[in-house]
């Protein structure tokens, strides 16, 4: 199955810090959480994507938040940057990318302000979550593609499972 896969998670060093988000690396995940993400590496067809990059922002970057996430989208950095228009123009191009490539699921990176499915930052640089999506995730779930983070590693293999 084609899946399209955050930079950072597959080790590109695209964060806003200049690091990465590594699985296959990263102390943060279990033996068998690396061995089932490599196992999913392996059966599919990996599309690496990064939509900030991919909008024309610079790695390291400042710090960025949503501060209105729904229309008129606002992302500040930290300074009161706006950076909306490149957050958009990221999340069109992962959009094109996946409809020209047909791509039909998405494993992205948890809490951020363009990747995350579930929870992102509350836009007051404060370390608070909210219920939310990065506006990538939020315009792919729109059409119809099915994300998972990278929590969601077992749930992401059913799904690939049930769906091949
Ligand atoms: S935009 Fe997505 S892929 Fe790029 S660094 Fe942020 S979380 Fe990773």
């Amino acid at each position: 199955m084609k899946l399209l896969i955050s930079s950072c998670l597959l080790g590109e060093d695209v964060r806003y810090d200049g690091g990465n988000s590594s699985i296959a690396m990263g102390a943060k995940f279990t033996f068998s959480q690396k061995e089932l993400f490599m196992d999913i590496l392996c059966d599919n067809e990996i599309y690496s994507f990064c939509p900030e990059v991919s909008g024309g922002l610079s790695t390291p970057r400042p710090a960025a938040e949503i501060v209105s996430a729904n229309k008129p989208f606002k992302v500040l950095t930290k300074e009161q940057e706006d950076v909306t228009i490149p957050f958009l123009i990221g999340a069109k191009n992962t959009l094109d990318l996946c409809l020209k490539e047909g791509i039909k699921v998405a494993l992205m990176k948890s809490k951020s302000p363009s990747c995350g499915n579930i929870k992102i930052y509350d836009g007051s640089f404060s370390d608070s979550l909210v219920d939310g999506q990065g506006l990538s995730a939020k315009l792919l779930e729109e059409n119809g593609i099915v994300i998972f983070n990278e929590t969601q590693l077992s749930e992401l293999k059913k799904f690939i499972k049930t769906n091949s």
